[in-house]
């Protein structure tokens, strides 16, 4: 099978690559060893992602939001605040004249939006439940080899197959990594205080928790606790009802009595990078080619900005270019899309430093930044603006 682009990962980045290039008319392969576009009925189960303005923007510009909104939750304020101290800070829509600062979404309603899409794409070949096993590369092609033995030519590749890409160490692209020895622990909450479309973010001794409202009421929302690996095991071997008291008591009673509605989940945590995005026919886009801890809700806003980035690119090189054949176009994607990515990944081992500490000075230091953050308006804006992508 010979193709202009394959991309192996059918998750929310690799997807949505397929479907911004395909629209355009090229020649894309989508390999993915699992099923994502049989996300429908499981709408509302898995993973939710808070989506940032600059997100939303790029999914009405490739023709889905409109299909998402329905079943996603607006928030218009997010509420931080440190456990340890006395101090909190609230960002609200109105401070940078938006009605809105993101969406929470489950990545399952996004992933049914895009390939109900796609598969109306002539263009775009949907391989399903084959994985990648090998990569060749010439000097005009790379040839992918998968699992059930299907060779697939194309002029490049892109890995959006996650924070353990294939295509990243078959094509030895160097990294750099660390574990941020905690765990994350995820469910879903019922909780006795509505959300009132508020996005909450608690800063504790043992790690960040993170209680999101979603599309399913007004008192329902998905928590994200990370905790430090000895303590987050400790409260997975606990009952239901003493790891629920644990989490009233570590979130200061503010939710009232919590419920869980569906099963926990947790998964290790760590940060990774690739040292760049690009190598010769092979670039990477999501978590593939950075990972970045979960405290900030930025993962796949990251993701979906890479998206946007190399569609863009890729696009302009056909239209005005040498076409796919000049890779300089991966060089330039590599080049404009690491610098976010290093921000990210530099902010997110402040906070998780800055906030892990037992040092009475730098606790004292936080309720310091958290007051003037929270009184300098300006800092305040730019801080809304960075959290809502659209700086
Ligand atoms: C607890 C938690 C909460 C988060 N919350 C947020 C949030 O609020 N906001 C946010 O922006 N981000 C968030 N993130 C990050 C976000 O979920 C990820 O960044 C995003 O899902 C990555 O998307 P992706 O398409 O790059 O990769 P993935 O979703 O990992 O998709 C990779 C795809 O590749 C396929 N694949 C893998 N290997 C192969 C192979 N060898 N051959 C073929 N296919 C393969 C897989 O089947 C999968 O479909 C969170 C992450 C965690 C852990």
């Amino acid at each position: 099978m010979q193709n202009n682009i394959s991309i192996v990962g059918g998750g929310v980045t690799g997807a949505l690559l397929a479907l911004n290039l395909g629209r355009s008319g090229l020649d894309v392969s989508l390999i993915d060893r699992g099923e994502p576009s049989k996300a429908y009925p499981n709408l509302y189960q898995g993973r939710t992602t808070s989506l940032n303005l600059a997100s939303i923007e790029s999914l009405r510009q490739s023709g889905i939001w409109d299909s998402i909104q329905p079943h996603s939750k607006a928030f218009n304020e997010i509420y931080v605040w440190d456990a340890e101290g006395s101090s909190s800070i609230r960002f609200h829509s109105s401070d940078i004249n938006r009605k809105e600062l993101g969406v929470i979404v489950h990545n399952n309603v996004i992933l049914e939006a895009i390939f109900k899409k796609l598969i109306d794409i002539p263009t775009v070949k949907i391989i399903e439940n084959e994985g990648l096993t090998d990569i060749s590369t010439s000097t005009d092609k790379i040839v992918l080899t998968t699992d059930a033995e299907k060779t697939i030519i194309s002029e490049i590749l892109i890995g959006a197959d996650g924070s353990l890409s294939k295509v990243r160490s078959i094509s030895k692209m160097p990294v750099r990594t660390w574990s941020y020895h905690q765990i994350a622990i995820v469910s879903s909450v019922e909780t006795e205080k509505p959300f009132n479309n508020t996005a909450f973010q608690i800063f504790t001794d043992t790690g960040p928790i993170a209680f999101l409202p979603t599309v399913s009421g007004s008192n329902e929302g998905s928590l994200i606790w990370s905790t430090d690996e000895v303590y987050g095991k400790n409260l997975l071997s606990i009952e239901e009802d003493d790891f629920l008291e644990e989490l009233r008591l570590k979130t200061e009673n503010r939710f009232g009595k919590i419920k869980l509605k569906e099963k926990i989940n947790s998964f290790p945590l760590h940060q990774l990078h690739a040292k760049r995005f690009a190598q010769g026919r092979v670039a990477l886009v999501g978590d593939s080619a950075h990972t970045i801890h979960p405290l900030a809700g930025q993962g796949l806003n990251l993701g979906i900005s890479d998206v946007t980035e190399l569609t863009h690119l890729i696009l302009k090189a056909q239209r005005y270019g040498n076409g796919l054949s000049d890779l300089n176009i991966l060089q330039a994607y590599s080049k404009r899309r690491q610098p976010d990515s290093y921000k990210m990944i530099g902010l997110m081992e402040a906070f998780k430093r800055g906030f892990g500490s037992e040092s009475l000075w730098i606790k004292v230091g936080r309720n310091f930044a958290f007051n003037f953050a929270n009184k300098t308006e300006p800092l305040k804006q730019r801080l809304i603006k960075e959290a809502a992508g659209i700086t």
